[in-house]
């Protein structure tokens, strides 16, 4: 683990209110934080509000209070950097962390630029997501940092805005934050709970969430009045809030010595492999009963695409679903893949274009899993 995410086996914590709003803010606030849990205390100096209505943060005359607020109450300090100048006002004030916000994020030229302003700058930096659900673009903005020599670096998982609706402010979208971990397993990944939650009842529950992925930490806004926070009042933790959500979070390992659980989990994970490779078998199996629909459609000159027969399907898989205990959502989701890889497979054998190496040479083919992402420091 890298020197600046703290002690091994403990989550990395950073905490503090939304904005900073007033000295004594910051400084009650500070005061009330788990000192012992706590590694950085936050601020937002300088807020990206989505609408110019909202309240923009207090500028450049909030870090001395940061400042502040941190030396009393023994807690390094992180804020958020859009620009160059916020970078080199924040370093003047000694804020020890810097972090990008998911709408600098997005913007290759604003992160390219913050890059330049940290050349030959000691202090660790994160990269929050992106607000659109795009790894190309988090990887992007990590990598121009990285390229700036920085070397204590790391990401934020903050959730995803989409277009449909779910309980969350931003989705977390989990599968990202694995796709993520695989690529870069070196990288120190943290969830700010606050931003995916949007509402404070619902912060614990993510941040046990991502414990159980085994990520590095946590970014938890904590304001000593939430109520009247000038910016995110709904999802803002109390101090002692905090310190109960750290008490009850499960924190768990990466792994044991235990043998018991090892042979056990071995003897599942062999399960597991050979219920996956029997599922292939099964899959294949069933893409050769459509190449012989396929064959038969042509013959006779019927559509591929049979709109009843497709909705029967669905019922009735969706039924036996449900009897076996699955979620719907997920069984519906696999059947939309199912049936649309079968709809495109029909297509190509019915139009001649059977683009299919005969079937010796198929069981050559190997989908390769793309290699891990380039090392990053
Ligand atoms: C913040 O951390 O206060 C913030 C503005 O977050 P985000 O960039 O994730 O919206
Ligand atoms: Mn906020």
């Amino acid at each position: 683990m890298p020197r600046w995410t703290g002690v091994e086996g403990k989550p990395l914590i950073i905490a503090g209110p939304c904005s900073a709003e007033s000295e004594e803010q910051l400084l009650e606030t500070a005061r009330r934080l788990p000192k012992s849990r706590v590694s950085f205390f936050r601020a937002g100096i300088w807020k990206a509000r989505t609408r110019p209505s909202s309240f923009e943060g207090v500028g450049d005359r909030g870090l001395p209070w940061l400042r502040r607020a941190g030396e009393r109450a023994g807690l390094r300090t992180a804020t958020e950097v859009a620009h160059t100048k916020h970078v080199e006002a924040a370093l003047e004030h000694g804020v020890g962390l810097l972090w990008i916000g998911a709408r600098t994020t997005v913007n290759p030229f604003s992160v390219q630029e913050i890059a330049a302003a940290l050349r030959g700058v000691d202090v660790p930096v994160l990269v929050k997501n992106p607000t659109s659900p795009d790894l190309g673009l988090w990887i992007g903005a990590v990598e121009r940092i990285a390229g700036a020599g920085v070397r204590d670096l790391g990401v934020i998982h903050r959730g995803f805005s989409i277009a449909s609706k779910t309980r969350f402010r931003n989705a977390p979208m989990w599968d990202l934050v694995i796709e993520m971990r695989r690529m870069f397993p070196q990288l120190p990944m943290i969830t700010d709970p606050s931003h995916i939650a949007g509402r404070r009842d619902l912060v614990k529950g993510i941040a046990q969430r991502a414990m159980d992925l085994g990520l590095e930490g946590l970014m938890i806004e904590t304001h000593f009045d939430p109520e009247h926070a000038l910016s995110d009042a709904a999802q803002q933790v109390t101090p002692e809030r905090l310190t109960e959500i750290l008490d009850l979070l499960e924190i768990r390992r990466p792994a044991t010595t235990n043998p018991d659980f090892n042979a056990a989990l071995d003897a599942l994970r062999e399960q597991i492999d050979q219920v996956d490779h029997d599922m292939l078998d099964v899959l294949a199996h069933r893409m050769r009963i459509v190449e012989l629909i396929a064959e038969s459609k042509r013959a006779n000159n019927v559509t591929t695409l049979q709109v009843a027969r497709w909705k029967a399907i669905l019922e009735d898989r969706m039924e036996r679903a449900v009897e076996l205990g699955l979620d719907p959502s997920y069984v519906k989701a696999i059947y939309d893949v199912i049936h649309s890889e079968s709809v495109r497979r029909q297509s190509e054998i019915m139009s001649g274009e059977d683009a299919r190496p005969p079937l010796a040479d198929q069981a050559a083919i190997v989908r390769p899993v793309p290699p891990p992402g380039p090392a990053l420091p």
